[in-house]
């Protein structure tokens, strides 16, 4: 038997999950490894179902959104027996190297099962919350962002036109990276994130400082999991004159081609991975540190929460003024 490298797709989608899959096989296969990618997520290592991805098999899928190896949230790999039964997979197809791509959750399970098999285990960060820690942007981040802008930039010309007050919801149930982003890209008046609780009070005196300034119509960002935005809404309308309409962006932002900048992540992402199984290191992730590909304690992406920069909702302020 060759060397084998794995793939697996974990947890919620991100663009740009194909570009890592296309890298992480053709670098593998041009280092001497054959590559199995395994499909549903941690569901392909509990029922051991795989296909073999070989460099003509992943042609034409980097300007996929989505992931060919398709995934699922799969709560038995969590429960007792589990990650055992992947570590066997892992075993019975002799994997040197498993690249598992995903969000914090799953490089949660990554870790798991790294304490089960010793077989490399490699976390590629990829999901449009960009909330894993160890590194400044994940996969897919960057086309969600671009998604949700192009979106909010066509509510802008109609809350101008109708001067209303729009609240755009955006992904990000537990985490703000996207709404924060998204907010400064679009001038938003006011972003509204989990990490920071502000009061209806203080959303309406934004508000209403806006309109005595003459500016009538007015985007809040707000993130998913800031709690119900319907009610927020209606909350708003009673606090003032404008009228006010919400529009939930949903799960386009989760689709779509990827940018040239999360293909480019992905790529380099899984050069690294793929670097680090060649060299036998083990619970591994790669991250992006200060323009910089670089190797990170899996353990510690996985057991850490991303801090968020605050600050930025000053400046969000200042620059919707
Ligand atoms: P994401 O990777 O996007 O954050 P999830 O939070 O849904 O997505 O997690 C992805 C997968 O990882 C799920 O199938 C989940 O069951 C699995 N997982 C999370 N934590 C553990 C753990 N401690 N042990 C095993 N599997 C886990």
């Amino acid at each position: 038997m060759g060397k084998t490298i794995g793939i697996v797709t974990s947890g919620g989608d991100a663009p740009g999950m194909n570009a890592a899959i296309r890298a992480v096989t053709r670098i593998g296969h041009a280092k001497g490894y054959q590559v199995l990618g395994f499909m549903r997520g941690w569901d392909g290592l509990l029922t051991n179902t795989y296909k073999r991805l070989t460099p003509r098999s992943v042609g034409g899928i980097i300007q996929q959104g989505g992931t060919i190896l398709h995934t699922l949230r799969c709560p038995s790999f969590e429960q007792e027996g589990g990650t055992e039964k992947g570590a066997e997979t892992l075993s019975i197809n002799d994997i040197d190297g498993l690249v598992v791509i995903g969000g914090d959750g799953s490089f949660r399970g990554a870790l798991a099962l790294s304490q089960q098999t010793d077989a490399s285990i490699i976390g590629v960060p990829a999901t449009i919350d960009n909330d894993v820690y160890g590194t400044d942007e994940t996969v897919g981040f960057d086309t969600a962002v671009n998604t949700a802008v192009g979106a909010i930039d066509k509510i802008r010309d109609t809350a101008i036109s109708h001067e209303r007050i729009f609240i755009v919801e955006v992904m990000g149930r537990k985490r703000g990276f996207l709404a924060l982003e998204v907010g400064l890209c679009t001038g938003a008046e006011v972003i509204l994130i989990p990490e920071n609780i502000c009061t209806l009070h203080d959303v309406a005196r934004i508000m209403d400082e806006n309109s005595k300034k003459g500016k009538r119509a007015g985007i809040i960002v707000a993130a998913e999991g800031i709690g119900s935005t319907s009610q927020l809404a209606a909350d708003i309308q009673s606090q003032t004159e404008s009228e006010v309409r919400l529009s939930i962006l949903g799960y386009a932002q989760r689709g779509g081609s990827p940018t040239a900048r999360s293909r480019l992540l992905a790529s380099l992402f899984a050069e690294k991975a793929v670097d680090l199984i060649c060299q036998g290191m083990s619970n591994k992730a790669v991250g992006l540190q200060n323009g910089t590909i670089a190797e990170v304690d899996l353990e510690m992406a996985a057991k850490n929460k991303k801090p968020i920069d605050l600050r930025l909702l000053k400046t969000a302020e200042m620059l919707s003024t």
